[in-house]
């Protein structure tokens, strides 16, 4: 009898990199695979699902305008409960750090089933950067029966943490599946009324920009946008691209400084193909974001990383991310220096394997086959 495998995800990220993980699963007749999505993030996450093909069995809804983290773990522990006394699951699959992850995680272990954990063992050490992710994901290493990690090092800070070495599989990160996947699969995702608001985008010079991490709003936000402003002013021509997250911290501070700047372009949040393809067209990269490190030092695209502490080390010291902070001033003097030294540029601007060779999906479905 094929064994039953629940994948619960609930933000953007998770289904661009669960996603390889169910199409493997899907085609594999050794296993029944159902999705449940509890809707941490609404709208981005409806777009990606719908981007990727993937549709849930569960469909919790459980965003609410201005939810706390509070009121989302606490409605979302019954929730995924009653899923899986529904779906009766032999594994339940939880990816990453956020909220679903870790209640799905803790939902998965009160009814005792076995949990096995995507894109386990990154840390920074800080519990407080990237907040609250660098908890909730501590916290699921404790809950987890397998431990998937992409590269050596987060199997390294599994070992230290005590999980047996018998239950860390290194797989490489399922983002690098997913990136190859629409890169080749969806070849004409490149955003139509980006392409028809810039009509020279694929011959300009553009830099890509984004911002979210919740422990970045308010000053450091502020820095943030401060720096890519002082940009667009010393490289008039160049352009910065720049998704703007829909959450209010970032979306107001983000018009508010640079809309309205000739050479800053900020559009509402790309669909993941779109974003993907663009991403594999630009200059370099500024972000705050961690899938995007990974997916950026894939392509080879310098990525000046705007936060204090990131757990994508690996990037970093390859030569192709450079870890700025969050400091103004410092940004700036990063991508300057990018911009106008083409042999620093270049020094980065090399494609570096670090976070796996596009098979991590069907690694993972064969470890789960082999239990
Ligand atoms: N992404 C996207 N559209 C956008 C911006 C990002 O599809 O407009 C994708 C990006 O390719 C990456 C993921 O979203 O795979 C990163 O999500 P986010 O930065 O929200 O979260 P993090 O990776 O920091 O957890």
């Amino acid at each position: 009898m094929a064994d039953r495998i629940l994948l619960v995800l609930g933000t953007r990220p998770e289904a661009i990199k669960l996603a390889p993980v169910y199409r493997a699963l899907q085609a594999d007749e050794r296993f029944e695979v159902l999705l449940a999505v509890t809707g941490q993030h609404r709208e981005l996450l409806t777009d990606t699902l719908q981007a990727l093909a993937l549709t849930p069995d569960y469909d919790l809804a459980l965003m609410r305008a201005g939810q706390s983290q509070f009121d989302l773990v606490g409605a979302m522990l019954p929730a995924l409960g009653a899923v899986m006394a529904s779906a009766n699951p032999a594994w339940v699959v939880v990816q990453g750090d956020t909220a679903t992850a870790f209640v799905g995680a803790l939902a998965g272990y009160l009814r005792q089933t076995k949990v096995a954990h995507i894109e386990a063992g990154l840390r920074t050490g800080d519990k407080y950067g990237p907040f609250p992710e660098e908890v909730y994901r501590r916290l699921v290493a404790d809950i987890a029966d397998l431990h998937f990690a992409p590269t050596a090092r987060a199997a390294q800070n599994l070992l230290t943490e005590g999980i047996p070495a018998s239950q860390i599989h290194v797989t490489g990160n399922t983002a690098i599946d997913s990136l190859h996947w629409v890169l080749t699969h969806l070849p004409d995702a490149l955003p139509e009324d980006l392409v028809s608001r810039v009509p020279d985008l694929l011959t300009q010079r553009f830099v890509l920009v984004t911002c979210h991490r919740r422990e970045s709003f308010g000053q450091d936000m502020a820095e943030i946008l401060r720096a890519v402003a002082e940009l667009a002013a010393r490289f008039p021509a160049v352009l910065f691209i720049f998704p703007v997250h829909p959450n209010p911290e970032v979306l107001q501070p983000a018009h508010a400084l640079l809309g309205g700047l000739a050479n800053v372009l900020l559009t509402t949040p790309l669909q993941y193909p779109g974003f993907a393809h663009l991403l594999s067209r630009s200059y370099l990269v500024m972000t705050d974001s961690g899938g995007i490190q990974e997916e950026a030092v894939e392509l080879g695209k310098p990525t000046v990383v705007m936060r204090k502490v990131t757990e994508r080390q690996e990037g970093v010291e390859a030569g192709t991310a450079l870890l700025a902070g969050v400091d103004s001033a410092t940004i700036v003097a990063c991508v300057s220096e990018l911009l106008g030294d083409r042999a620093a540029y270049e020094r980065l601007a090399v494609r570096r394997n670090v976070y796996g060779d596009g098979t991590a999906a069907s690694s993972i479905v064969e470890t789960l086959a082999a239990q």
